[in-house]
């Protein structure tokens, strides 16, 4: 069904993961902090594909969907502001585009031992969701937003126009909008057949890229004159300055993107973002070209995500943390 062969495992694991999706049950999507367009698209397509069979389904995560995606969401499906509720009271809670709990926020103390909690992803991390509920899960995957095209295929269950334009949004997001090195032959085969599903790329393009606050543009001026750039270690990174998302009116969401300048100058073999967060932690977005392995850097800092594109969260001030992160690099670079 819709184009794309599915492989062996995967097939089995979304059968597994909808063995404990029977009609009736209670069902809490959620997925990490700050969800972005694949964590979003992700579940408002499961959440169609499940409202559709019978089961009651809401969206519950951490922080609230960024205003950018909100065009997918349909009414009445997200209640991110009563999640911890909404977790206690499901039956089965599906976790998506991350295998760790640490990434749930406040959430994650919701989830207990008596929820079956599946898991849909496509990050390296070994996982640390509890109990042994099923797992669709493959890093080699451009998105998670291609694993729930997946499940759905080989239930052969029926993808709505506005569960195809919720994958579509995963995808183009997740891979830069079809540039990072997880374009894969396969993830453009289906993004592929979501078009053919009526999906339609340019007012997709306008909801998502073309649709930014003013604040957004500002912010990112701000953060860009921070840049510092090392030639020879092929080093670059930008800062957010505290307190700028507040007097730009701006959300995490907003910086989305910005670490692609750092690395998009000759030479750089790595780029960095360094932000403050609310917590007084420190939050690192680790992006790379090449062969240097940003999953490996951040997984040092208690962190994870991908070759190319990854993240932490450290303890300290943002003087701190930048010292320290930046030897590592440096050290990384010249080995
Ligand atoms: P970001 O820099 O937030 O856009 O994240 C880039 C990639 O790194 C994403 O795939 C995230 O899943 C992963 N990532 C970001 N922050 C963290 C974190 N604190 N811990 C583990 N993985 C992260
Ligand atoms: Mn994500
Ligand atoms: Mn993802």
């Amino acid at each position: 069904m819709n184009g794309v062969s599915i492989p062996p495992e995967r097939t089995r694991a979304a059968q597994d993961v909808a063995a404990v999706l029977a009609p009736g049950r209670r069902v809490a999507l959620t997925t990490h902090v700050n969800a972005d367009g694949d964590g979003v698209g992700s579940e408002v397509a499961l959440w169609h594909l499940l409202t559709a069979r019978g089961l009651r389904t809401a969206i519950a995560n951490p922080t609230p969907i960024p205003e950018r995606f909100h065009f997918l969401v349909p009414n009445g499906a997200d209640h991110s502001e009563r999640a911890a509720r909404e977790i206690e009271s499901a039956d089965v809670v599906v976790v998506l585009d991350i295998s760790d709990v640490s990434r749930l926020g406040d959430l994650a103390r919701a989830i207990t031992h008596s929820h079956t909690v599946a898991c849909i992803d496509h990050h390296i991390s070994g996982g640390s969701l509890p109990g042994g509920g099923p797992r669709l899960v493959a890093p080699d995957a451009a998105a998670t937003a291609e694993l729930v095209f997946d499940f759905a295929s080989a239930l052969e269950w029926p993808l709505s126009p506005d569960a195809a334009r919720a994958l579509y949004v995963g995808i183009l997001t997740d891979t830069g909008a079809f540039r990072f090195a997880n374009t894969t032959p396969r993830a453009l085969r289906v993004a592929g057949a979501l078009l053919e599903r009526g999906v339609d790329p340019e007012s997709i393009y306008a909801s998502v890229y073309a649709s930014a606050p003013e604040g957004r543009v500002r912010l990112m001026t701000e953060v860009l004159a921070t840049l510092v750039v090392e030639p020879d270690h092929g080093l670059a990174w930008v800062t957010v300055p505290p307190d700028a998302l507040r007097r730009h009116g701006a959300t995490a969401d907003d910086l989305d993107g910005i670490v692609e300048y750092p690395r998009s100058i000759a030479g750089v073999r790595l780029a960095l973002l360094f932000r403050q967060l609310a917590n007084g932690n420190v939050k690192v977005s680790f992006r790379s070209l090449g062969d240097v392995d940003v999953a490996e850097l951040a997984s040092a800092f208690g962190g994870g995500g991908h070759r190319k594109a990854a993240g932490a969260s450290l303890e300290g001030t943002l003087g701190e943390v930048q010292g320290r992160v930046l030897a590592a690099a440096r050290e990384y670079l010249v080995r």
